[in-house]
């Protein structure tokens, strides 16, 4: 849940998932669209897809190796070793991005990164040293204005204060959208089953006369202005009461702008 999300966002989800799902049977014996409908608004849902079709593979049993848990669909490198060091105690190194910048700066050195953080692990208690230098990064060494006053390394730190890196600005996209209702009904398509938000179903693309609503979000690096019109049903999709809606998985955006409109009407 928390590749590329704030733990902030996380925190409710995370409540609610191990409150519906206490063990990995409970989430491999769940449909994936109850598990895509717990995900609902965190976005990536591939995550989803994957920690569904892990829990399928583990049995009841989360592996203790990198070697193994790398084998499980979605996790890479980084997740292996966070869960291998952390909950197991084995001697794995952990790269995030945190953990890059603060070697970038430490050890003024951009490659390399994985043999340096396996060459720094302590004997004993990888887990905390795994978790402590991400910390670091995270609430210390501040991608922009890091804390150096305030840091354990900073008699060590090669390159102390970087000059601030700038963000990537975000690029305007427009996206319109129509909303069609008909005996209280919605209709919606659904998005293809790969690709970006794969089989979540959202608010037929188009446009018309009547704009009802303009709604601001950011996904990624796009800063995304989604404007929804009245409209026409067209096309293939299919009509959902407000029950059937409330059980399906929606992209964020376009759930808070059914939402609106549907609370503006009733
Ligand atoms: S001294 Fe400053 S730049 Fe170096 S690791 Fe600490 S916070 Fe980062």
């Amino acid at each position: 849940m928390l590749q590329q999300t704030r733990v902030e966002t996380v925190r409710d989800y995370y409540r609610h998932w191990l409150r519906e799902f206490p063990t990995l049977t409970a989430v491999a014996r769940a449909p994936v669209t109850r598990v895509l409908k717990l995900w609902e608004g965190l976005g990536y849902y591939s995550r989803a897809r994957n920690l569904h079709r892990a829990a399928r593979q583990m049995n009841g049993r989360v592996p203790e190796t990198v070697a193994k848990l790398q084998q499980l669909p979605g996790i890479g490198r980084y997740t292996a070793g966070a869960i291998a060091s952390i909950a197991f105690g084995q001697r794995a190194p952990v790269v995030d991005g945190n953990v890059t910048r603060v070697f970038t700066r430490v050890f003024a050195k951009t490659q390399q990164h994985w043999e340096l953080a396996e060459a720094l692990l302590p004997e004993k208690n990888c887990g905390d040293f795994n978790q402590a230098l991400m910390e670091l990064g995270a609430l210390v060494c501040l991608p922009v204005n890091p804390r150096c006053e305030k840091c354990p390394l900073r008699n060590v730190c090669r390159r102390g204060r970087l000059p601030a890196r700038r963000k990537p600005a975000l690029r305007p996209v427009t996206e319109s959208a129509v909303f069609v209702r008909r005996a209280g009904k919605v209709f919606l398509r659904q998005r293809p089953a790969t690709g970006l938000l794969a089989g979540l179903w959202e608010l037929p693309a188009g446009e018309s006369q009547k704009i009802l609503l303009t709604l601001r979000h950011v996904i990624t690096n796009r800063r995304i202005t989604l404007r929804v019109f009245a409209g026409k049903a067209c096309g293939t999709g299919r009509w959902f009461s407000r029950r059937q809606l409330a059980a399906i998985t929606m992209p964020a955006a376009h759930r808070r702008a059914l939402e609106k409109i549907l609370s503006a009407q009733d």
